[in-house]
């Protein structure tokens, strides 16, 4: 079995958690600023708040952003549902962008277009969540011009893309955002188990997502609204959530990180692999934007066509390749369908997109041998030609 992605956990690694284990803090102790300075300090952004999962992060990003109810948040209708979950969370709209069938990533010519109809519907978004889509960075530069023009904030969903570089600078240095969010589930870039981390560069935003984290709880002194009792003195000022990082999280992913660079050179190596070795087959990868440097997440292929996507998926599937398909539009999901006022019609770069594609397995222990078997496979799957 392949499966399409997996972690790679290094002695190292274990070492780092048991040193915790046998340590005076498991949670919230020194390992948890430490990972969030790495973090900050490796992407470019001036701060890092490490939370329990992505999901969680983009919860409090919205919040510190004061999404609430009324409010409507916009993001690309191809994503895991965590990207559009944190809006609904808040009690807000979500509408989604669709995205450019050549990167799966959303469509800044899309986004454009529905913004003057917004604006003149008196239905702006307050924030709009790209999504870096497999690894490759969304049109950042663009989107922040659409926020300055606009009038919305904007959060990066960057859980598939630490380690990505757009234009040079890395993902996560929230030039062109007020907030980016990465995920450290196993088959991200690096993991905790589960754990996520939200960068900025706003000292504001900052204390707000630490807050937020915890109960909506402070103690600095410039910040809490009752008298100063004692020592004891702590503030509950807002409503807030325990989505903490362990220190045996922290740990693990500190040690990770120091790996990320050959994670990353090993997925850049599989993915030419797989696009030399595509050439001979019918099938495409998706675009690589000049400027843009995917962390390679995924490995997404185009099938020739639609009509062949199930048969080269279960065929894969049936040789022991768990390959996957990212994502059903969220749209589509029986949740968000029930509200009935998402036109599968108005996403035709979407449908487009999903009907086919397929995540082929990208993992940094990945091997040459099983590259070629997953590429071997494609190449026998009957084509189009047997359907009818
Ligand atoms: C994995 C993922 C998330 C959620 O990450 P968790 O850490 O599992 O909560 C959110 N958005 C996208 C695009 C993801 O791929």
């Amino acid at each position: 079995m392949i499966p399409y992605g997996k972690q790679e956990i290094s002695e190292q690694d274990k070492l780092a958690v048991l040193e915790v284990l046998a340590s005076d803090f498991l949670t919230q102790g020194p390992k948890v600023p430490q990972l969030e300075e790495q973090i900050a300090s490796r992407v470019g952004a001036k701060y890092g708040v490490a939370m329990n999962s992505a999901t969680s992060a983009l919860h409090a990003a919205c919040l510190a952003l004061e999404v609430g109810p009324k409010d409507i948040v916009w993001t690309s209708a191809i994503s895991f549902v965590a990207s559009a979950n944190c809006a609904i969370y808040c009690g807000a709209e979500v509408e989604f962008v669709d995205v450019e069938p050549g990167t799966g990533n959303i469509s800044v010519q899309d986004l454009e277009k529905r913004l003057i109809e917004a604006k003149q519907a008196g239905k702006l978004p307050k924030v709009v969540i790209p999504v870096h889509f497999a690894g490759q960075p969304a049109d950042m530069v663009a989107i922040g011009k659409l926020a300055s023009q606009f009038g919305f904030r904007v959060i990066e969903d960057a859980s598939h893309a630490l380690g990505a570089e757009y234009e040079g600078g890395q993902v996560g240095g929230c030039q062109d955002s007020d907030i980016t969010v990465f995920s450290f589930h196993p088959v991200k870039m690096i993991t905790t188990g589960e754990g996520g981390v939200a960068t900025t560069n706003s000292i504001e935003l900052y204390s707000r997502l630490q807050r937020i984290r915890s109960h909506g709880i402070t103690r600095d002194p410039n910040s809490v609204e009752s008298e100063f009792e004692g020592d004891w003195f702590y503030d509950q000022i807002e409503i807030g959530f325990n989505y903490r990082m362990t220190d045996m999280y922290a740990a693990l992913g500190s040690s990770q990180l120091t790996q990320l660079d050959n994670f990353l050179s090993r997925r850049r190596k599989i993915a030419s692999k797989y696009t030399a070795l595509l050439e001979n087959t019918p099938h495409s990868q998706l675009v690589q934007v000049e400027g843009r440097r995917s962390s390679w997440h995924l490995f997404v292929i185009k099938v020739d066509s639609a009509s062949s996507r199930k048969v080269v998926f279960d065929k894969l599937r049936q040789e022991g390749v768990l390959v996957n398909v990212h994502y059903r539009p969220i749209y589509r999901q029986s949740y968000y369908a029930r509200m009935n006022k998402y036109d599968v019609d108005s996403f035709p770069g979407a449908e487009e997109f999903y009907s086919r594609i397929i995540s082929l397995p990208i993992f940094p222990s990945l091997t040459e041998q099983e590259i070629n078997k997953v590429v071997n496979c494609l190449v026998s799957s009957p084509g189009h030609q047997t359907i009818f």
